[in-house]
């Protein structure tokens, strides 16, 4: 018989805050470019974005999850793909899991 105290625990944990996040429903190209999507059209889309995240009650843990799986796509936890990879390449610093609820 399987011990099934050495397996991993259901997905669903680790999933679960998207569930209240503000996204949930809208268009996702709002959050990931199309094609071609670039310039001021993409930074208007970028902070149409943000605005939707800065009031998510989940911002914080959309934040380190595409920080720790490095998301390469859209924007997750109010932060940019260009955020993001300022964060992997030392540029600027993770936010705080406080400033983050604190824009929410
Ligand atoms: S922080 Fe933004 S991308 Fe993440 S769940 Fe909330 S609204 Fe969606």
């Amino acid at each position: 018989m399987t011990d099934t105290r050495r397996l991993p625990g259901p997905t669903s944990d680790i999933w679960e805050w998207q569930l209240s996040g503000r996204c949930r429903g809208l268009d996702s190209d709002l959050f990931f470019h199309p094609d071609g999507d670039r310039g001021p059209s993409r930074s208007a889309r970028e902070r149409a974005a943000q605005a939707i995240c800065a009031t998510c009650p989940v911002i914080a843990a959309c934040a380190d999850q595409a920080l720790a799986s490095r998301e390469p796509y859209g924007v997750w936890g109010g932060l940019t793909e260009s955020d993001r990879e300022e964060i992997w390449t030392g540029r600027r610093s993770a936010p705080s899991r406080e400033a983050a609820r604190a824009a929410s």
